[in-house]
């Protein structure tokens, strides 16, 4: 690392951490990354295990353009490090009754499969669809790597969010143009991706739909694990210092403005100088728990609602299941009675709906050869509830077992050869998340944009990337808030 310019501390080693180390040192900043964990990527860390390779967290990548840009800052081309392909169908839906709907790209094929379901829905999706667009346009690529840390911003947005009617939610919006109740939940479905219920969130959100018809979906070879290695890698070519192990436990500030960070407790502490901090922390655990109580703005004591949680199981079998998609949806028999289970009741349900992941089908390498892997993904109540998950995981996963042993995997539970458990305690333990939630706090309309947690913070020099704070959850939204600095950070 060269020994001149400004030093930028990075605290968090996800997506969002990385892309802003990366984007950082690129304006000549001096950059020191900070993970509290032995290996970088937060939720899309790697677990290891019997042969198996599990992403942890994020399995649908999308906007790959935001992965080639952090690429192009050093004139380096994301094809020569990391293989993304294109996944087809995005996800296969399958709702209780057996039927399926394969959501894929293509419109005539798209169209095909809602005309299978509801001829009638045809137009009404084409309307939809141009809706969805539109927002886009609107959402994703002019303010999605938007600073809303004034409200003159929120102002001045306000007459185009009213025009694409955005006080509506995601599920109202699509039944609007939708008549088919299951074609319904097929278009509605998306914010869970990033922690929102589809009858709470505001129809911004639609716009995943267009992103993902956009620019498709991915898988990269080797697993997401693999985007993160290389962004590492790339990072450390460029002189970026990546400290794993180093859990910051502190934000030192002086007079209004950080003046570094403290790592570790007990006898190891050692604290770092910096002229600027960016959290990829949960905001929320940062600011009632790393910043002293005198230096903590008033507007981040109001209360937060955050967002679900998750319980993933990781787990991998004996023999091989070629009928199923990479991306499995198995929705259960209620849509809007589980997520007001899940959101509002917070309480955990006997009957689920799934997601599946399942590599192997794009990417042998991923299991012992003749095997396959899986995680299954199942949104739960964050820590509000009252579910005790220490003794409540094994039972849930019994009952997923059997769910997809039913619908999906035939003789799963006889070929079961290895698995591990996420649950929302983990979310709070390991990765600091407040509630123990998986995507910060929940998107709704008034905890979005100007809303959410700021980019810029009022403490001079701390900034914030990831899922916690504008524009959101989700890889594209979590590298667009990196993107984002370049517009707040001081000039080197
Ligand atoms: C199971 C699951 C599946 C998902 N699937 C998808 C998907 O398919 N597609 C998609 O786009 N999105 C998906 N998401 C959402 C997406 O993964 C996240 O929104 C995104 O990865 C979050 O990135 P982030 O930059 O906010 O950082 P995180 O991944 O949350 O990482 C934050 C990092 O900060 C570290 N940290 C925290 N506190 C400290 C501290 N005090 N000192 C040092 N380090 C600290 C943590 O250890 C962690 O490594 C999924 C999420 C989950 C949980």
């Amino acid at each position: 690392m060269t020994r001149r310019g400004p030093h930028a501390v990075v605290i968090g080693a996800g997506f969002g951490g990385i892309a802003a180390a990366l984007r950082l040192r690129a304006l000549g900043y001096r950059v020191t990354l900070c993970e509290a964990l032995d290996q970088p990527g937060g939720r899309a860390r790697v677990f290891s295990q019997d042969g198996f390779t599990f992403d942890a967290g994020p399995t649908v990548i999308t906007a790959p353009h935001l992965f080639h840009e952090l690429f192009a800052l050093f004139g380096q081309r994301l094809e020569d490090h990391v293989e993304l392909m294109p996944v087809d169908p995005f996800y296969r839906i399958q709702f209780h009754t057996g039927e399926e709907f394969d959501f894929v790209g293509d419109e005539e094929r798209l169209l095909e499969q809602v005309r299978r379901f509801n001829p009638a829905d045809v137009d009404g999706y084409r309307m939809l669809a141009e809706k969805a667009r539109r927002i886009f346009a609107v959402g994703f690529e002019q303010l999605a790597d938007q600073p809303f840390d004034r409200a003159s911003t929120m102002l001045r947005v306000l007459p185009a969010m009213a025009r694409l009617e955005s006080w509506r939610t995601v599920y109202g919006l699509v039944a609007q143009h939708i008549k088919d109740e299951r074609l319904r939940q097929v278009f509605s479905f998306e914010p869970l991706l990033v922690g929102g219920n589809p009858f709470r969130t505001t129809s911004i959100y639609l716009l995943i739909h267009w992103l993902e018809r956009r620019w498709g979906v991915h898988y990269a070879r080797g697993g997401t694990g693999a985007l993160v290695r290389a962004l590492v890698q790339l990072a450390e070519a460029q002189g970026v210092h990546v400290q794993l192990n180093a859990p910051v436990e502190r934000i030192t500030v002086t007079e209004g403005r950080v003046t570094g960070v403290v790592v570790g407790d007990g006898p190891t502490t050692r604290t770092i100088d910096a002229d600027v901090v960016v959290a990829n922390a949960d905001p929320t655990t940062v600011y009632r728990t790393m910043l002293s109580p005198r230096a903590r703005p008033l507007a981040t004591r109001r209360p937060v609602r955050q967002s679900m949680g998750l319980f993933v199981a990781y787990f991998g079998t004996s023999v091989q299941h070629p009928q199923t998609a990479h991306h499995t949806i198995l929705l259960g028999p209620r849509y809007r009675g589980l997520l007001e289970d899940i959101f509002r009741r917070r309480v955990l349900a006997e009957d689920h709906s799934l997601y599946v992941h399942a590599p192997t089908r794009s990417d042998p390498s991923m299991a012992p050869a003749g095997h396959d892997a899986f995680y299954v993904l199942s949104p739960v109540p964050n820590l509000r509830g009252s579910t005790r998950w220490n003794e409540a995981a094994r039972p849930y996963f019994d009952a997923l077992l059997e769910t997809m042993e039913r619908r999906l995997l035939p003789g799963l539970r006889g070929s079961l050869v290895t698995s591990r458990l996420m649950t929302p305690e983990d979310f709070r333990t390991t990765l600091r998340s407040a509630d123990g939630a998986a995507f910060g706090p929940e998107p709704t309309l008034t905890q979005s944009a100007w809303f959410r947690y700021h980019n810029r913070s009022s403490v001079g020099g701390l900034y914030f990337v990831g899922a916690g704070t504008h524009p959101g959850a989700g890889v594209p939204g979590v590298l667009s808030s990196a993107k984002l600095l370049e517009r707040v950070v001081p000039a080197v």
